[in-house]
């Protein structure tokens, strides 16, 4: 399966992609994750996406392009979160998925309102060895500052600081929306309401791919 999930900043995408990939063996490609590795091992790529990240800027098409052009064949399927944020993006991934010979199965789109989006991202953490994502109000690390899951550092992303986040808004609605529009005028998107609790907006995702609450596909 190949399943895109599209949705603003905070909606959840990666806690629910990483939780999908669990139960379902796909690989969760989160291109955000893959730059925060690049940016941590101090690579070219890494020292040149971390001006664009701490902005809230988007890392040029053609980088991100060749990022992750070597992931989207994978047998075992992927679920691609944060992934494509610009029209350009979403052409060259269709072009890869014609030359690999396997389609797009879903976009699923997650949405929810701007005043919950900057509640959220303004408690929001994140572990810096294993990527797992906190919620400071709602679902803090057992022992505060320390991932339960790897014990590394809990912190909050340089951008999900407030100068950021009112950019990466502005970002997703000039240049990541067009993409919903995109996939809409094909007819391929399926509409989540990403409000509730994370396993209340897993079991709407599950249903959406048609993968039952447990997240595994029925066929
Ligand atoms: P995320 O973890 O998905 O919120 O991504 C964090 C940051 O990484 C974004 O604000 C962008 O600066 C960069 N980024 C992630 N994915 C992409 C993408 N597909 N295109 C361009 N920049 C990206």
């Amino acid at each position: 399966m190949r399943i895109v999930l599209l949705g603003p900043p905070g909606a959840g995408k990666g806690t629910q992609a990483r939780r999908l990939a669990e139960s379902t063996g796909m690989n969760h490609l989160s291109t955000g994750d893959m730059l925060r590795g690049e940016v941590a091992s101090g690579t070219e790529l890494g020292l040149l996406a971390k001006s664009y990240m701490d902005r809230g800027d988007l890392v040029p098409d053609s980088n991100i392009i060749s990022m992750i052009q070597i992931h989207i064949g994978d047998p075992a399927g992927v679920l691609l979160d944060g992934f494509p944020r610009t029209v350009v993006q979403a052409e060259a991934l269709d072009e890869a998925l014609k030359q690999a010979g396997t389609p797009i199965d879903k976009v699923v789109h997650m949405s929810v309102d701007t005043d919950e989006l900057i509640r959220r991202l303004s408690s929001r953490a994140l572990c810096t060895d294993c990527q797992t994502p906190y919620n400071l109000e709602s679902s803090p690390p057992a022992v505060p500052g320390k991932c339960d899951r790897c014990g590394g550092a809990v912190v909050v992303r340089d951008d999900d600081k407030p100068e950021a986040v009112s950019n990466r808004m502005n970002v997703y609605r000039q240049l990541t929306e067009p993409v919903l529009h995109y996939y809409r005028s094909r007819g391929d998107v399926v509409e989540i309401d990403a409000i509730g609790t994370p396993d209340e907006v897993f079991a709407k995702l599950s249903q959406s791919i048609g993968a039952g609450n447990s997240g595994r596909p029925s066929n």
